[in-house]
């Protein structure tokens, strides 16, 4: 534990004390007050000073106890002087209905105002909690760093408990992904997210901004958090005595943060959510996938029957796409059972200069994306929309044009080149830099008729040297500068601020688009999955969960993203690979057909056969296991995929009473055999296993057999796969 943050707890339990005292004297009623749904129910109180979360509890079962009151920053800074804040809680702006409150403070000098919200969207899953800053003043107020969350949970020292946390896929699986491990007396953890998701060596991988907490032993319960962000942050969670407490927010390091503020302006708090669970892991999953669905996902594409889309991508091909490729590539497609082609990069005439190569695509995008459209295919477009390069042609993003040279984060050096498809990122936070962004995707969307805009690359700022943007001065002194073969970036106190700008201007962008083109869809790629967060699953459709492609790094990336988002947005590439038999084909497919389904492969270059069973096992996607992918329930039955032994997830969806099991078989011949536990099925019921490749007969076992016993799949082949149909009868 760090020992400024241990101090900051100490002091929360002491204000605590002093807070209670202050209530009484000022007659404050103390009752709490309660909001929450049908599962979550939590218990503020407005102390006069701060407010205070009391108790966050499931409805029906174990409740999480809070001791100390909100830490609300103490100072602003004004005029180059800092100024104590002094809050009193205005009970008349405040408000509070029966499933979300707005607690309201105000500071006289500067006249600030701080609204403690609380929301809870949905009749079930988590309850979101925001903290908003307005500047009400006529002069600009720099603030230090307001946490999104602050938590002192009350939990017996004797209590086991275990913690769940995820990395996120990157650019590569990780070698753990999903842990979980136990937090005794004295544990202590951090985990960070951002855009860039570094591989900086010996430092922990960056993490899907989540965690789990549950009571192992003879209780059961947990409770959950996460952080609807893509930008710079950190959580942290210690465990001493009879204390669990952590800090969840915008990342602090490196310090000090500050933010401007002018007159009228509001800074927002990276909205966290926060639900009490059972305990068990993939319940919990199961209402959290629901929920990100519901409130955080656009509703005009989980409405869509055809969502997630069966996609043919063209980066199988790298940058030598052409336009002959491209519509021999969507003539197949088609003929496979594909809903969508994808170009991928490789189109454009350079970094910075979004039109198309004249040499490759002489006829335009418009041509290609007609062809699709012909077919009755969507037409997907790859674009890294904030990189400017060294183009000089009209419309591009040159770095040596004065104005774009204001915009960019950092100054390239004498000579410097854009790599094949990477430039400088521009600072979407600077206003003209943001206008420019959205005026070209708006351009690109409409010129090339464009169903479904991929970004990639890093079109969020991470660091900025500059001093004439919005966010908060570089600091020459406290700041590193990094550099590898493509990249130039500066870690320094104004990088959390650089990126929190940059964050809110590309959800504009993003939400921009999805106005002015209804029914268009946006992937967010990040080198991969840099950027696999619940702030993206708000402003995106779905994501690249990593950056290779193999199917053991597919299942991989799968298995650890689908413990909280829902498996309709995790998208695998498919790429080439060794199939030297059909079995190998089938196994090499179906490891990217757990979530949203991406070949990157010219499949003109398939052999009769695999056509023949890639067009069943993309029928069958479409027909049988979309469905589940879009709602059902999802169990991680089998253990992590490690490529040579056995591993399997299971979907069931209670309502209609099917499911589908996943079986992988690695590269190890033996064991041949494999027993998979089944969840969700009711022991009541009867239901019949159907094995699709015939590896078993067919059956029919009652519910309370599959639940005690499983089902033994058996495949002697290396690197094979089989699906069980699961239905009731
Ligand atoms: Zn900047």
């Amino acid at each position: 534990m760090k020992s400024d943050s241990m101090k900051r707890v100490v002091a929360a339990y002491a204000l605590s004390g002093m807070l209670s005292a202050g209530l009484a004297a000022a007659n404050v009623s103390s009752a709490p007050i309660l909001i929450g749904n049908a599962d979550n129910q939590i218990a503020l109180q407005a102390g006069v000073l701060a407010p205070q979360l009391l108790r966050l509890a499931r409805v029906d079962g174990e409740s999480w106890n809070g001791s100390g009151a909100e830490i609300l920053i103490d100072t602003a800074t004004v005029d180059g002087i800092a100024v104590p804040l002094q809050w009193r809680f205005d009970a008349k702006s405040s408000r509070v209905q029966k499933n979300s409150a707005s607690l309201v403070y105000e500071a006289r000098h500067p006249d600030l105002r701080l609204y403690w919200e609380w929301r809870a969207a949905a009749q079930h899953g988590p309850i979101e909690h925001t903290i908003r800053i307005e500047n009400r003043s006529d002069r600009e107020v720099w603030l230090p760093l307001q946490e999104s969350f602050r938590f002192a949970w009350n939990v017996a020292a004797t209590q086991p408990l275990e913690h769940l946390w995820i990395d996120k896929g990157a650019g590569e699986a990780p070698p753990v992904g999903t842990h979980l491990v136990a937090s005794n007396d004295g544990y202590a953890w951090r985990g960070e997210s951002s855009t860039f998701a570094h591989p900086r060596a010996g430092e922990p991988r960056e993490i899907i901004p989540y965690f789990l907490v549950r009571k192992t032993g003879a209780t059961s319960g947990g409770w959950y958090a996460g952080v609807e962000f893509s930008g710079r942050i950190a959580m942290t969670l210690h465990r001493r005595g009879d204390a669990l407490a952590g800090v969840i927010g915008l990342n602090p390091e490196p310090g000090p943060f500050r933010t401007r503020l002018a007159p009228g302006e509001t800074f927002t708090t990276p909205t966290v959510f926060v639900g009490a669970s059972d305990g068990d892991v993939d319940a919990t999953g199961n209402t959290l996938r629901r929920w990100v669905r519901e409130v955080l996902n656009d509703p005009e594409s989980v409405r869509n029957p055809k969502y997630p889309l069966a996609t043919n991508n063209s980066w199988g091909s790298a940058m030598a796409i052409s336009e002959a490729q491209a519509l021999r590539m969507i003539d197949d497609a088609h003929a496979l059972g594909f809903e969508m082609f994808h170009l991928d990069a490789g189109w454009f005439r350079g970094v910075g200069d979004w039109h198309p190569d004249p040499t490759k695509f002489p006829h335009g995008l418009a041509t290609v994306s007609d062809r699709a459209h012909k077919l009755g295919l969507k037409f997907g477009l790859w674009v890294d929309w904030a990189q400017a390069g060294t183009s000089k042609e009209q419309g591009a993003l040159n770095v040596d044009d004065p104005h774009v040279r204001d915009w960019l984060t950092t100054d390239p050096p004498p000579g410097w080149k854009p790599a094949e498809f990477k430039g400088i990122t521009i600072d979407l936070g600077v206003p003209a830099a943001k206008a420019w962004a959205a005026r070209e995707v708006d351009r690109i969307v409409r010129d090339y008729r464009v169903d479904m805009l991929e970004h990639d690359g890093y079109v969020v700022a991470e660091g900025c040297d500059r001093s004439t943007h919005p966010h908060a001065p570089f600091d020459v002194a406290n700041s590193k500068r990094y550099s590898d073969a493509d990249f130039l970036w500066m870690d320094g106190p104004n990088s959390t601020d650089v990126s929190l700008h940059a964050t809110r201007a590309y959800y504009d962008i993003h939400a921009g688009l999805k106005r002015a083109h209804p029914g268009l869809m946006l992937e967010v790629c990040n080198d991969g999955g840099r950027m696999v967060d619940f702030g993206s699953a708000a402003h995106g459709d779905y994501f690249s969960i990593v950056d290779s492609y193999d199917p053991l790094s597919n299942r991989q990336a799968f298995y650890d993203a689908s413990h909280v988002l829902p498996p309709a947005m995790l998208e695998t590439y498919v790429k080439e690979w060794p199939t030297p038999r059909i079995d190998n084909f089938r196994y090499m497919l179906r490891s990217g057909m757990m979530g949203w389904f991406t070949v990157m492969i010219d499949t003109s270059s398939w052999s009769r056969e695999q056509h023949r069973v890639a067009a069943e096992e993309l029928a069958f996607y479409k027909k049988t296991l979309r469905p589940l992918i879009r709602s059902a329930d999802l169990y991680h039955v089998g253990p992590r995929a490690d490529g040579k032994g056995w591993d399997g997830v299971e979907y069931f969806d209670a309502g209609s009473g099917t499911g589908a099991l996943y079986a992988f078989h690695g590269s190890e011949a033996t064991p041949d055999v494999f027993n998979f536990p089944l969840r969700g099925l009711r022991a009541t019921g009867k239901y019949r296993l159907h094995f699709r490749d015939g590896s078993s007969p067919d059956r029919d076992v009652s519910g309370r057999d599959l639940l005690q016993s499983g089902v033994t799949v058996s495949l002697p082949l290396a690197n094979s796969s089989e699906l069980v149909v699961i239905k009731k009868l």
